[in-house]
């Protein structure tokens, strides 16, 4: 180890990521493709791809059990991991759970964890075939990774997007992130008077998309159905902006992407609007909705638009003309992911 110390929190995530994995080599010819995507490829031998994700979900970093019920965590903590087999195209098939737990709870609080994760496992049809039981000092995480399958010609990666290409995202954006302040909100009132009820009414919507987001597996069906392969495909878990522009990046691309086209639902505008903050920057920025955004071809054009599922939000350009969002007004700034930073 060399003497210099850099904060992680210099780097963010990505960063992180980007310095920790660099000079990987992949030895193995069954390994497709590494770091980088939703998952990782492995050739199975016949005329289909086996698709591998993890994700961990932290006490006090992604959920607040104060809010959270363990049985919306477990279902979560699946959906977003069957989330990002989605991404690739691919049909989650099993999945391994992984738990680190303090004394703090009891066989009945993770019997409810479970209950979750068994509820989402028969919704998405995967199969909980194993996983790791520890203990840690505080708090609770949960790892899940998913296995999936995909056939080989129908795999998307977040490297296929073209210059021309449309951009599209499934249902809308930005409730989870307007959910989770509305949750906070609520919790604060809560910290400061234990005797004043929560005000959740009337946004069941918002709260739905924090506490209980689905993988959208519907949509990658819908795709089949239509007959739609898109050039690329990333899930959106960090925020729309962050995904625009790894989808860019990875396939050295640029964009134009429209402000007014970005998919919004009214509950969510509305909670936004209560609370200051532009509807637009939330859905841009918030993450944590778990909807697909991908790239078409021109000729898929008709299809897509005519489907209620889909918004076309932009297009993509040359990496030379770099990546922009276009505002109501018509004027286009440089497009920035704040996204969630951990660190
Ligand atoms: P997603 O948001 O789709 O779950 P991430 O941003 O978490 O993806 O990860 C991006 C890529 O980096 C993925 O290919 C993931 O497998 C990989 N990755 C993340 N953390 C690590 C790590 N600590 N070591 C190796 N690979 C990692
Ligand atoms: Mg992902």
């Amino acid at each position: 180890m060399s003497e210099t110390r850099t904060d992680i929190s210099e780097l963010g995530e990505f960063g992180i990521i980007d310095q920790l994995t660099k000079g990987v080599e992949l030895k193995n010819s069954t390994s497709i493709l590494g770091v980088g995507d939703d998952a990782a490829v492995i050739d199975a031998g016949n005329e289909e791809y086996l698709l591998v994700s993890t994700d961990a979900l932290v006490e006090g970093i992604h959920f607040n059990l104060m809010y959270m019920p363990l049985k919306h965590l477990g279902y979560k903590a699946v959906a977003v991991n069957v989330s990002d087999i989605c991404a690739m195209n691919g049909k989650a098939e099993q999945i391994t759970v992984a738990i680190a737990v303090s004394n703090r709870f009891s066989l009945e609080a993770l019997e409810e964890l479970y209950a979750g994760i068994k509820l989402a496992c028969t919704e998405y049809q995967v199969d909980l075939v194993g996983g790791d039981t520890t203990s840690s000092t505080s708090g609770l995480m949960i790892t899940i990774t998913a296995i999936g399958r995909v056939k080989k010609e129908e795999i998307v990666y977040r490297s296929g997007a073209k210059e021309f290409d449309l951009l599209v995202v499934s249902g809308d954006l930005g409730g989870a992130y307007m959910g989770l302040q509305l949750l906070e909100r609520e919790k604060d009132v809560f910290k400061s008077n234990p005797a004043i009820q929560p005000d959740l009414d009337g946004h069941d919507y918002i709260m739905q998309r924090q506490l209980k987001p689905e993988a959208r597996v519907d949509v990658v069906n819908y795709l089949k159905e239509l007959g739609v392969q898109p050039t690329s495909m990333i899930d959106v878990s960090d925020g729309l902006a962050s995904e625009i522009l790894h989808l860019c990046k990875t396939s050295n691309v640029g964009c134009h992407v429209y402000d007014e086209k970005i998919p919004i639902d009214s509950k969510t505008s509305m909670a936004a609007i209560d609370f200051n903050l532009d509807p637009s920057t939330c859905a841009l920025n918030g993450g944590e909705d778990y909807e697909l955004l991908f790239t078409i071809k021109q000729s898929d054009f008709e299809v897509v638009q005519s489907n209620p599922n889909f918004s076309i939000i932009g297009h993509i350009t040359s990496a030379e003309d770099g990546t922009y969002l276009v505002d109501k007004n018509g004027s286009a700034v440089t497009l920035k992911a704040q996204g969630w930073r951990h660190f």
